[in-house]
């Protein structure tokens, strides 16, 4: 379990009051989850656009979408009911970075002035997070969660069907190789800056289960602090594009198979719990329904 014992104690500084990092503080600490990021800039084809981006949530599931304003009354609102609020995170349902990451932004720019001792972390593809780093170390991000499914464009290609980057879209080899490249010098800069990475993987049966190893290596190696290898969660509505119909999730124990090798690489993840773009709450609980943007304005 993750703790004091097994952690360089400057990371176990920044995880000790984080609930998705530590497996102690999942008890007492709680977090949320905004979703002010509704674009996206890649293609994954396991994703449909009508629900949560799966960079950290749950798929399958559609939050509610928030202005930053409406964001930043929902977690007043939010704090004022559950102390124990730690965390904000912004997880979709598109991708924080998309689109300038321009709400992503503005609502921790309110929130710095408004709640500054609440933390904050953001999740991304990581397809733009090299123009961002400045401005994420500027406000005082202190973890960012990369999806990276793949180190190999040859088994991206089969990942992702097209990219958004550079004013154009690209496709096949190209795409993958782009995201990448982008995905390894976005972690890069932001672990020389001492910001916590987390990766995120999404084991895909038959497209990058074995790969994964792989996966886990080149991100240790680059300073990942955490990989948490999370199964597709396969869906009636899920993997309709591109040919990836049909596309099965691991079962547990493939799932556990592909854990137990990367044990030993960049330390694991196990107790995520690819909560929706828009959960509140401690860990174990979700208690988004009761703070939803037309509650929380009835109330006043
Ligand atoms: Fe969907 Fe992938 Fe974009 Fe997330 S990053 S919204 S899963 S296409
Ligand atoms: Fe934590 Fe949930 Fe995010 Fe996983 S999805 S890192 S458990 S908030």
């Amino acid at each position: 379990s993750d703790g004091p014992a097994d952690m360089a104690p400057e990371v176990w500084e920044k995880v000790k009051n984080h609930p998705c990092y530590s497996e102690e503080a999942h008890h007492y600490f709680a977090r949320m989850h905004v979703a002010v990021a509704p674009a996206c800039n890649i293609q994954c084809n396991y994703c449909n656009r009508k629900y949560d981006c799966s960079n950290e949530s749950r798929p399958g599931v559609v939050s509610e979408k928030l202005t930053p304003d409406q964001a930043i009354r929902k977690i007043m609102a939010v704090a004022k009911e559950i102390p124990q609020l730690s965390v904000i995170g912004i997880a979709g349902p598109g991708d924080s970075l998309a689109a300038g990451g321009k709400n992503t932004f503005k609502t921790f720019e309110m929130l710095a002035k408004k709640a500054p001792d609440l933390k904050l972390c953001l999740s991304t593809n990581g397809l733009a997070l090299p123009d961002h780093v400045d401005t994420i170390a500027n406000y005082n991000i202190d973890h960012v969660t990369i999806t990276i499914n793949m180190v190999d464009p040859e088994v991206g290609q089969h990942i992702y069907p097209w990219i958004f980057h550079d004013h154009r879209r690209w496709t096949g080899l190209d795409a993958a190789k782009i995201l990448h490249e982008r995905q390894m010098l976005g972690l890069e800069m932001l672990t020389s800056r001492g910001i916590l990475v987390k990766v995120n993987s999404v084991m895909i049966p038959g497209i990058n289960d074995e790969h994964l190893l792989e996966v886990n290596k080149a991100v240790k190696s680059r300073g990942a602090f955490l990989h948490n290898i999370m199964p597709l969660i396969s869906d009636p509505a899920h993997g309709t594009h591109f040919g990836l119909t049909g596309q099965r999730g691991p079962t547990a124990q493939e799932l556990k198979v592909v854990q137990d090798q990367c044990e030993g690489g960049a330390k694991l993840m196990r107790h995520c719990r690819q909560c929706r773009a828009d959960a509140v709450g401690l860990l174990g609980e979700d208690r988004g329904s009761e703070f939803t943007i037309d509650r929380i304005e009835a109330m006043g």
